[in-house]
């Protein structure tokens, strides 16, 4: 078997004040983002109107975040612990059901 070339994170460690990451943010392990809720940062936050809704699910193919789960047959829904608000969703709904809204906290 071919000898792989493994990355030494351990070297690319740096310290920003007491916050300790790698060289350009490199990402150590798979799923470790998870860890990390982007949605804490989020200014505004997609509304779906579940009237105008039709399931096509194009909302949940286009989120870069990979936050839209499927409730049921025909709604879908959005995890805030995720969500950063960018829009696209909205932006893709061919029926105009999302509406992006100001964030209150
Ligand atoms: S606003 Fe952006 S991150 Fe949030 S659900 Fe829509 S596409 Fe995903
Ligand atoms: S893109 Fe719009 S119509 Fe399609 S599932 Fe999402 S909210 Fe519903």
């Amino acid at each position: 078997m071919k000898k792989q070339n493994r990355i030494d994170y351990g070297s690319l460690k740096s310290k920003i004040g007491s916050v300790e990451i790698t060289t350009g943010a490199v990402l150590e392990s798979n799923g470790s983002t998870s860890k990390t809720k982007t949605g804490a940062w989020r200014s505004l936050r997609p509304v779906v109107d579940e009237k105008k809704c039709i399931g096509c699910g194009m909302c949940w193919t286009y989120c870069p975040e990979g936050c839209i789960t499927k409730k049921d047959a025909k709604k879908f829904e959005v995890n805030f612990d995720y969500c950063k608000g960018c829009g696209i969703c909205a932006n893709e709904c061919p029926v105009k059901a999302i509406a992006m809204v100001v964030e209150e906290k």
